[in-house]
């Protein structure tokens, strides 16, 4: 749950939780027409804190309000630095941030365009993102019954709230069949990704598949920083479509994504993955231990060049 205290950066302020409020008329909540972000701030080697790919992030955030035709009304480094005085000002050393901009309250209609633009950025302590899923055992996944939205229905370039009433119906289909997430296939068959990580396999040879961005998947910053760690340690990486069945032979599966990290999956249509018992593979553990690394600002490359300072 959200401790419901601290600041919350509204429009260029910053205001005490419990004023950070809306219209009930809200364009963004009847008609979905918001984008959003969520990104990681990390304690780090030297004590200090640090967010994640903070300037990728808000580049992003920019890019799908352009394809919604939104107008931020601030700079890239002013979000920056907004999202930076965000988690000072809640005294965090370690936290997920949320911004997000809608289409805001004043004209009713589908079309967005009459109505004002509004910009919050949250904080708020985020640890394990997908249950069931440790050292012991990877999480338990199933295939949606849902396809993922097609990129001709919605721009997938776009991290729009819109996009996961898809997302939620796949996650709340999972989690009532008692698994821990949702993979999501397109229309035509193909795999995508989660309900909100991206998927990779392990192949045999011990390189990386994950599916393209033109499935529909998001083009996710951890998808990228992880194909980039693995290519800079010698594991080559494809970008190709992948089958459902494809999956249930990977030697390993994981999902990435800012709130749930490098997750190992143990378990897909109940069939277990890899010929460990479902526990997190070689490669999948590798992985994650590089990118513990890359974020907590113990790697000689990646740290410096991601990591932006909060102080
Ligand atoms: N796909 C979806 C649908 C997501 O919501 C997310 C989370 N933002 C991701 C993939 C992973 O993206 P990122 O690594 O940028 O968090």
């Amino acid at each position: 749950m959200i401790e419901e205290k601290g600041k919350i950066w509204l429009n260029g302020a910053l205001v005490d939780h419990g004023d950070a409020k809306i219209h009930v008329l809200t364009h963004g909540l009847h008609y979905g027409t918001g984008v959003f972000e969520g990104m990681r701030c990390y304690r780090t080697a030297d004590g200090n804190s640090a967010i994640f790919r903070l300037q990728d992030h808000m580049q992003r955030l920019i890019d799908s309000g352009r394809i919604y035709f939104m107008d931020l009304g601030f700079s890239r480094q002013q979000l920056e630095q907004a999202a930076i005085e965000t988690v000072k000002a809640n005294g965090m050393d370690e936290c997920y941030i949320r911004p997000i901009a809608f289409y805001g309250y004043g004209k009713m209609g589908v079309n967005p365009m009459p109505n004002k633009v509004s910009v919050a950025i949250a904080v708020w302590k985020w640890d394990e993102y997908i249950k069931g899923s440790g050292e012991e055992k990877g999480a338990r996944l199933m295939v949606s019954s849902w396809a993922r939205l097609d990129p001709r229905t919605m721009p997938m370039h776009a991290k729009a709230t819109a996009n996961y009433a898809n997302s939620a119906l796949a996650r709340v289909e999972a989690i009532k069949a008692g698994f821990d997430e949702a993979i999501m296939l397109n229309p035509s068959g193909m795999v995508v990704e989660a309900s909100a990580e991206n998927i990779f396999i392990v192949e045999k040879d011990g390189s990386l598949a994950t599916p393209p961005t033109s499935s529909g998947a998001l083009a996710g910053i951890t998808r990228e920083s992880v194909i980039t760690i693995a290519r800079e340690n010698g594991i080559p990486c494809e970008e190709r479509n992948i089958s459902r069945d494809e999956l249930y032979v990977a030697d390993e599966v994981f999902l990435t994504g800012t709130a749930a990290e490098i997750k190992p999956v143990g378990e897909i249509d109940n069939r277990t993955i890899g010929r460990d018992g479902g526990r997190p593979g070689r490669v999948t553990k590798q992985l994650k231990a590089l990118f513990d690394a890359v974020v907590h600002g113990k790697d000689g490359k990646f740290s410096k060049k991601w990591l932006a300072p909060v102080s």
